[in-house]
């Protein structure tokens, strides 16, 4: 295997260690997924959350599976040459495809990686999740975890036991970025299909496809194949000086209302009136709304709420006072971030008590 592993010595985790995670876990269960691995090996912590690359589906067809069938545990086992990389030990976290993710498993996984790295039980941390909403888990973990120790995320677009099931392989790959020396002080990434993408880049780009993931702004961060880690580019890093876990779920809730062609203010006003705290307009373009959806908007910022105006479009940035007199009008920009990402920087900036909109701004443009 070349990749260069030069953690310091580490001792496989005993099960008594680990059973104290059941705390943090709705159904948190443990084992060592590879009790004869050296003691030399860098120290992985797998999180499994469900999602496909837990689902199992009649090799014929990947119609009608079901997401979250196979535990951590089994995953890690099902990987052949993956106690190579590391010595691995799995826990479950949740068992949901990621349409149902929600903060109750945020606030978990947080809290649990955390944990371990402050703890050291831990040198890196995998976390096995839906491909849906990988990308929000990322983001939010990236914003309010207090570690640079590698955190990747992976998924797969094929369930086990289909022709040419991505999981293993992407698997093995996670494992071995979150492994190697080259991700150490990176923080939060994603591994999916070869390619390592940072939490506030990366989107979904395909509903079906292997190669289902982008990062159409910048770029991936990095390489990965079963030979080699190759990083071509930082990480952006989060806020971190003003951004921390909120005490308890759930988040603030934030609306994401989609713009389109002959909209009115309907949608708006119905997020105004079921109490939203802030409100990310997906809008056409460079984050327009028609007349009427902007006066609603006007409405919700006089009435307190945050407003942020992100974009449908999957690439490019959301820019200050261009066709829209954001200044006047009391309105944040997102810039690179799309609605869902806007979304979970929303929620965590109110949660944590900043609405000022020029602060807000301040947050998203990365310019505290
Ligand atoms: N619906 C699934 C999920 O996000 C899709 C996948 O994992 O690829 O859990």
């Amino acid at each position: 295997m070349n990749i260069n592993i030069s953690y310091r010595l580490a001792a496989m985790l005993v099960a008594g260690l680990v059973a104290s995670a059941g705390a943090f876990a709705a159904d948190a269960t443990s084992q060592p997924a590879s009790a004869s691995a050296p003691a030399t090996m860098p120290r992985i912590l797998v999180l499994a959350t469900g999602g496909t690359i837990s689902g199992t589906a009649d090799p014929r067809s990947a119609i009608g599976y079901n997401s979250g069938n196979v535990k951590g545990q089994e995953l890690v086992r099902g990987v052949p040459g993956i106690e190579k990389l590391a010595s691995i030990d799995a826990e479950q976290i949740s068992n949901v495809g990621s349409q149902d993710m929600n903060d109750k498993i945020w606030f978990q996984l947080a809290r649990r990686i955390q944990e371990a790295f402050d703890k050291n039980e831990a040198d890196g941390i995998v976390i096995t999740h839906g491909t849906d909403t990988i990308e929000e888990t990322a983001f939010f973990l990236q914003n309010v975890l207090r570690s640079n120790k590698p955190v990747v995320l992976v998924g797969s677009m094929r369930p086990g036991g289909t022709t040419s099931a991505d999981g293993p392989n992407n698997l093995y790959e996670a494992v071995e970025v979150a492994a190697s020396a080259q991700a150490r002080g990176r923080g939060v990434m994603v591994v999916m299909n070869d390619q390592i993408h940072a939490p506030r880049w990366i989107t979904k780009t395909n509903t079906t496809a292997v190669q289902a993931f982008a990062s159409p702004n910048a770029g991936v961060i990095g390489y990965v194949d079963p030979a080699s880690v190759r990083f071509v580019a930082q990480v952006p890093q989060a806020p971190r000086e003003v951004l921390s876990l909120p005490a308890d779920a759930p988040l603030p809730r934030v609306d994401i209302v989609y713009a389109h062609a002959n909209m009115d203010g309907r949608q708006i006003d119905h997020a105004i009136a079921d109490g939203a705290k802030g409100i990310v307009i997906a809008g056409e373009g460079d984050g327009d709304a028609s007349k009427e959806a902007l006066a609603a908007l006007d409405r919700a910022v006089k009435k307190g709420i945050v407003v942020v105006r992100s974009t449908r479009v999957v690439s490019g940035f959301v820019n200050r006072n261009v066709e829209v007199d954001d200044d006047k009008r009391g309105f944040v920009v997102s810039l690179d971030l799309n609605p869902q990402k806007a979304r979970v920087l929303t929620q965590l900036l109110i949660a944590n008590g900043v609405t000022d909109a020029g602060k807000v701004q301040q947050a998203f443009s990365g310019t505290w």
